[in-house]
Protein backbone atom coordinates (compact mmCIF):
# COMPACT_ATOMS: atom_id res chain seq x y z
CA UNK A 1 0.00 0.00 0.00
CA UNK A 2 2.76 2.36 0.94
CA UNK A 3 4.79 1.53 -2.44
CA UNK A 4 1.77 2.08 -4.33
CA UNK A 5 1.31 5.51 -2.95
CA UNK A 6 4.81 6.74 -3.42
CA UNK A 7 4.64 5.46 -6.93
CA UNK A 8 1.74 7.62 -7.22
CA UNK A 9 3.58 10.66 -5.44
CA UNK A 10 6.42 10.37 -8.27
CA UNK A 11 3.93 10.03 -10.98
CA UNK A 12 2.20 13.64 -10.00
CA UNK A 13 5.59 14.80 -9.25
CA UNK A 14 6.66 13.78 -12.73
CA UNK A 15 3.28 15.50 -14.13
CA UNK A 16 3.67 18.67 -12.52
CA UNK A 17 7.41 18.63 -13.47
CA UNK A 18 6.57 18.72 -17.01
CA UNK A 19 3.34 20.57 -17.04
CA UNK A 20 5.88 23.80 -15.65
CA UNK A 21 8.77 23.01 -18.48
CA UNK A 22 5.89 23.30 -21.40
CA UNK A 23 4.58 26.48 -19.59
CA UNK A 24 7.90 27.70 -18.64
CA UNK A 25 9.07 27.48 -22.42
CA UNK A 26 5.20 27.81 -24.42
CA UNK A 27 5.84 30.42 -25.92
CA UNK A 28 9.16 29.80 -27.65
CA UNK A 29 7.51 26.60 -29.22
CA UNK A 30 4.38 27.99 -30.19
CA UNK A 31 5.43 31.24 -31.20
CA UNK A 32 8.05 30.22 -33.75
CA UNK A 33 11.53 30.57 -31.74
CA UNK A 34 10.75 34.43 -31.61
CA UNK A 35 11.79 35.77 -27.78
CA UNK A 36 8.07 36.33 -26.50
CA UNK A 37 7.69 35.65 -23.07
CA UNK A 38 10.14 32.46 -22.90
CA UNK A 39 11.69 32.30 -19.71
CA UNK A 40 15.20 30.87 -21.17
CA UNK A 41 15.76 34.39 -22.54
CA UNK A 42 18.40 36.06 -21.01
CA UNK A 43 18.25 38.67 -18.66
CA UNK A 44 19.40 41.90 -18.09
CA UNK A 45 22.07 43.05 -15.97
CA UNK A 46 21.01 44.51 -13.10
CA UNK A 47 21.93 48.27 -12.06
CA UNK A 48 22.05 50.05 -8.97
CA UNK A 49 20.22 53.63 -9.90
CA UNK A 50 21.82 56.92 -8.43
CA UNK A 51 19.68 57.74 -5.05
CA UNK A 52 18.56 60.77 -6.81
CA UNK A 53 18.22 62.06 -10.33
CA UNK A 54 21.07 63.30 -12.35
CA UNK A 55 23.18 61.02 -10.17
CA UNK A 56 25.52 57.64 -11.84
CA UNK A 57 23.70 54.51 -11.84
CA UNK A 58 26.01 51.69 -10.72
CA UNK A 59 27.53 50.66 -14.01
CA UNK A 60 28.40 54.30 -14.78
CA UNK A 61 31.87 55.53 -15.31
CA UNK A 62 32.17 58.78 -13.09
CA UNK A 63 34.94 61.43 -15.02
CA UNK A 64 34.10 64.23 -12.52
CA UNK A 65 32.30 64.21 -9.01
CA UNK A 66 33.01 67.47 -7.77
CA UNK A 67 36.87 66.68 -6.52
CA UNK A 68 38.07 63.84 -8.67
CA UNK A 69 38.39 64.12 -12.46
CA UNK A 70 40.61 60.78 -12.81
CA UNK A 71 39.17 60.28 -16.01
CA UNK A 72 39.57 63.13 -17.79
CA UNK A 73 42.72 64.58 -19.35
CA UNK A 74 44.29 67.20 -21.13
CA UNK A 75 43.80 67.13 -25.36
CA UNK A 76 47.27 66.07 -25.77
CA UNK A 77 47.13 63.05 -23.18
CA UNK A 78 48.96 65.02 -20.28
CA UNK A 79 47.70 66.45 -17.22
CA UNK A 80 43.83 68.10 -16.98
CA UNK A 81 44.93 71.73 -17.57
CA UNK A 82 41.59 73.25 -16.54
CA UNK A 83 40.64 74.39 -13.08
CA UNK A 84 39.24 72.40 -10.60
CA UNK A 85 37.24 74.60 -7.66
CA UNK A 86 36.70 71.57 -5.21
CA UNK A 87 34.82 74.14 -2.68
CA UNK A 88 31.76 74.10 -5.34
CA UNK A 89 32.76 70.87 -7.35
CA UNK A 90 33.37 72.26 -10.20
CA UNK A 91 35.91 72.84 -13.27
CA UNK A 92 36.18 75.84 -15.02
CA UNK A 93 38.01 76.51 -18.27
CA UNK A 94 40.79 78.68 -17.24
CA UNK A 95 41.08 82.11 -19.09
CA UNK A 96 42.04 82.72 -22.30
CA UNK A 97 45.77 83.83 -21.08
CA UNK A 98 46.76 80.66 -19.66
CA UNK A 99 46.37 79.10 -23.61
CA UNK A 100 45.16 75.88 -21.44
CA UNK A 101 43.60 74.02 -24.20
CA UNK A 102 40.88 71.18 -24.32
CA UNK A 103 39.89 68.14 -22.05
CA UNK A 104 39.25 65.17 -22.89
CA UNK A 105 38.27 61.83 -21.26
CA UNK A 106 41.57 59.29 -21.02
CA UNK A 107 39.33 56.12 -22.11
CA UNK A 108 37.67 55.94 -25.97
CA UNK A 109 34.08 55.47 -25.97
CA UNK A 110 31.48 54.78 -28.78
CA UNK A 111 28.06 54.03 -28.08
CA UNK A 112 27.42 56.02 -24.79
CA UNK A 113 25.47 57.72 -22.49
CA UNK A 114 26.72 61.04 -21.02
CA UNK A 115 25.44 63.47 -17.91
CA UNK A 116 27.22 66.73 -17.66
CA UNK A 117 25.98 69.74 -16.35
CA UNK A 118 27.46 73.10 -16.97
CA UNK A 119 26.71 76.98 -16.51
CA UNK A 120 27.41 79.49 -19.06
CA UNK A 121 29.63 82.62 -17.51
CA UNK A 122 27.75 84.53 -14.76
CA UNK A 123 29.22 87.88 -16.23
CA UNK A 124 27.96 88.43 -19.58
CA UNK A 125 31.01 89.12 -21.99
CA UNK A 126 30.86 88.96 -25.98
CA UNK A 127 28.21 88.67 -28.16
CA UNK A 128 27.14 85.20 -30.43
CA UNK A 129 29.00 82.54 -30.77
CA UNK A 130 31.61 84.73 -28.30
CA UNK A 131 29.21 84.20 -25.12
CA UNK A 132 29.91 81.31 -23.11
CA UNK A 133 30.73 78.89 -25.73
CA UNK A 134 32.25 75.52 -25.29
CA UNK A 135 31.52 72.03 -26.66
CA UNK A 136 31.13 68.51 -25.83
CA UNK A 137 32.51 66.39 -29.07
CA UNK A 138 31.84 62.65 -28.96
CA UNK A 139 34.45 60.77 -30.65
CA UNK A 140 36.54 63.80 -30.90
CA UNK A 141 34.24 64.73 -33.84
CA UNK A 142 30.46 65.43 -33.21
CA UNK A 143 29.77 68.13 -31.09
CA UNK A 144 26.73 68.98 -29.30
CA UNK A 145 27.02 72.95 -28.58
CA UNK A 146 26.94 74.64 -25.58
CA UNK A 147 26.48 78.16 -25.61
CA UNK A 148 24.87 80.76 -23.27
CA UNK A 149 21.58 80.79 -25.60
CA UNK A 150 19.62 82.14 -22.91
CA UNK A 151 16.96 84.77 -23.92
CA UNK A 152 13.56 86.48 -23.17
CA UNK A 153 13.17 88.81 -25.99
CA UNK A 154 13.10 86.40 -28.34
CA UNK A 155 16.84 86.71 -29.08
CA UNK A 156 17.38 90.45 -29.79
CA UNK A 157 19.87 90.44 -26.70
CA UNK A 158 22.29 88.32 -28.03
CA UNK A 159 22.05 86.78 -31.77
CA UNK A 160 23.58 84.01 -33.08
CA UNK A 161 22.73 81.48 -36.34
CA UNK A 162 20.16 78.57 -35.49
CA UNK A 163 22.63 75.91 -36.31
CA UNK A 164 25.01 77.24 -33.55
CA UNK A 165 22.69 77.33 -30.46
CA UNK A 166 23.44 75.38 -27.36
CA UNK A 167 22.38 71.77 -27.40
CA UNK A 168 23.03 72.17 -31.78
CA UNK A 169 24.81 69.61 -33.39
CA UNK A 170 27.12 72.29 -34.34
CA UNK A 171 26.38 73.62 -38.18
CA UNK A 172 23.98 70.73 -38.41
CA UNK A 173 20.73 70.92 -36.82
CA UNK A 174 19.31 73.61 -33.82
CA UNK A 175 17.37 72.08 -31.51
CA UNK A 176 13.56 71.40 -31.33
CA UNK A 177 13.13 73.98 -28.57
CA UNK A 178 15.44 76.38 -26.64
CA UNK A 179 15.20 75.74 -22.65
CA UNK A 180 18.57 77.35 -21.90
CA UNK A 181 18.69 78.75 -18.29
CA UNK A 182 20.34 82.09 -17.45
CA UNK A 183 23.85 82.76 -17.19
CA UNK A 184 25.17 81.14 -14.34
CA UNK A 185 22.80 78.80 -13.81
CA UNK A 186 23.20 75.12 -13.53
CA UNK A 187 22.16 73.14 -16.36
CA UNK A 188 21.86 69.47 -17.29
CA UNK A 189 22.76 67.81 -20.34
CA UNK A 190 21.49 63.97 -20.94
CA UNK A 191 22.77 62.64 -24.26
CA UNK A 192 22.89 59.18 -25.88
CA UNK A 193 25.21 58.75 -28.85
CA UNK A 194 25.17 55.95 -31.32
CA UNK A 195 28.26 55.97 -33.21
CA UNK A 196 28.70 55.48 -36.88
CA UNK A 197 29.69 52.40 -38.44
CA UNK A 198 32.16 51.73 -41.30
CA UNK A 199 32.46 49.65 -44.37
CA UNK A 200 36.37 50.61 -45.31
CA UNK A 201 36.12 54.50 -46.24
CA UNK A 202 32.18 54.14 -46.68
CA UNK A 203 29.47 55.32 -43.72
CA UNK A 204 26.70 52.01 -43.74
CA UNK A 205 25.23 53.68 -40.73
CA UNK A 206 25.53 57.15 -39.67
CA UNK A 207 25.76 58.60 -35.98
CA UNK A 208 23.00 58.99 -34.04
CA UNK A 209 21.99 60.91 -30.57
CA UNK A 210 19.10 62.38 -28.26
CA UNK A 211 19.89 64.74 -26.22
CA UNK A 212 17.75 66.01 -23.38
CA UNK A 213 18.09 69.63 -22.32
CA UNK A 214 17.13 70.51 -18.32
CA UNK A 215 14.87 67.67 -19.02
CA UNK A 216 13.28 68.30 -22.48
CA UNK A 217 14.25 66.25 -25.37
CA UNK A 218 15.99 68.70 -28.01
CA UNK A 219 16.92 65.85 -30.10
CA UNK A 220 15.43 62.56 -30.60
CA UNK A 221 16.99 59.86 -32.30
CA UNK A 222 18.47 62.50 -34.61
CA UNK A 223 21.35 61.47 -37.33
CA UNK A 224 24.44 63.26 -37.84
CA UNK A 225 25.41 63.91 -40.91
CA UNK A 226 28.98 63.71 -40.44
CA UNK A 227 31.83 64.89 -38.04
CA UNK A 228 31.18 68.91 -36.79
CA UNK A 229 32.72 71.72 -39.44
CA UNK A 230 33.20 75.62 -39.15
CA UNK A 231 31.12 77.14 -42.07
CA UNK A 232 31.36 74.25 -44.71
CA UNK A 233 29.22 71.04 -45.19
CA UNK A 234 29.58 68.23 -42.41
CA UNK A 235 31.50 64.69 -44.11
CA UNK A 236 32.10 61.11 -42.68
CA UNK A 237 35.65 60.10 -42.43
CA UNK A 238 36.44 56.63 -41.42
CA UNK A 239 37.53 57.14 -37.46
CA UNK A 240 38.02 53.50 -35.12
CA UNK A 241 35.23 52.21 -32.98
CA UNK A 242 36.22 54.01 -30.16
CA UNK A 243 37.36 57.48 -29.13
CA UNK A 244 37.98 59.87 -26.35
CA UNK A 245 34.76 62.47 -26.05
CA UNK A 246 36.41 65.67 -26.01
CA UNK A 247 35.05 69.01 -24.54
CA UNK A 248 35.59 72.64 -26.07
CA UNK A 249 38.10 75.61 -24.46
CA UNK A 250 36.19 78.14 -26.75
CA UNK A 251 37.97 80.66 -24.44
CA UNK A 252 34.83 81.41 -22.26
CA UNK A 253 34.84 80.49 -18.80
CA UNK A 254 32.12 78.22 -18.80
CA UNK A 255 31.99 75.78 -15.61
CA UNK A 256 30.88 71.96 -15.84
CA UNK A 257 30.13 69.41 -13.00
CA UNK A 258 28.45 65.93 -12.35
CA UNK A 259 29.97 64.35 -14.99
CA UNK A 260 29.88 60.58 -16.09
CA UNK A 261 29.10 58.13 -18.75
CA UNK A 262 28.01 54.71 -19.05
CA UNK A 263 28.83 52.31 -22.43
CA UNK A 264 25.92 51.18 -23.99
CA UNK A 265 25.79 48.07 -26.10
CA UNK A 266 24.23 47.88 -29.54
CA UNK A 267 20.66 47.16 -29.23
CA UNK A 268 19.02 43.79 -30.68
CA UNK A 269 16.85 45.55 -33.55
CA UNK A 270 15.73 41.85 -34.08
CA UNK A 271 13.42 39.84 -31.63
CA UNK A 272 14.46 36.52 -32.84
CA UNK A 273 15.87 33.83 -30.45
CA UNK A 274 18.83 32.14 -30.83
CA UNK A 275 17.93 29.70 -33.12
CA UNK A 276 17.53 30.17 -37.09
CA UNK A 277 13.88 30.41 -38.22
CA UNK A 278 12.62 27.32 -40.10
CA UNK A 279 10.53 28.76 -43.19
MG1 LIG B 1 31.31 75.18 -29.30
Amino acid sequence: MERRTRKTGIVVCLLLATLSLGLSVYAAKEVNKYWVHDETRPLPTVVIPGEKPGEPPSDAIVLFDGENASGLVHDSGGKLTWHINKDDGYIVIPPKKEKAGGMRTEKSFGNCQLHIEWASPEVIEGSGQGRGNSGIYFMGKYEVQVLDSWTDNNYKNNKTYADGLAATIYGQHPPLVNVCRKPGEWQSYDIVFLRPIFDGDKVVRKARVTVLHNGAAVHNNLEIEGASAHKTVAKYKYHPDKLPISFQNHGNPVRYRNIWVRELAEEPYLIKGPTPVKE
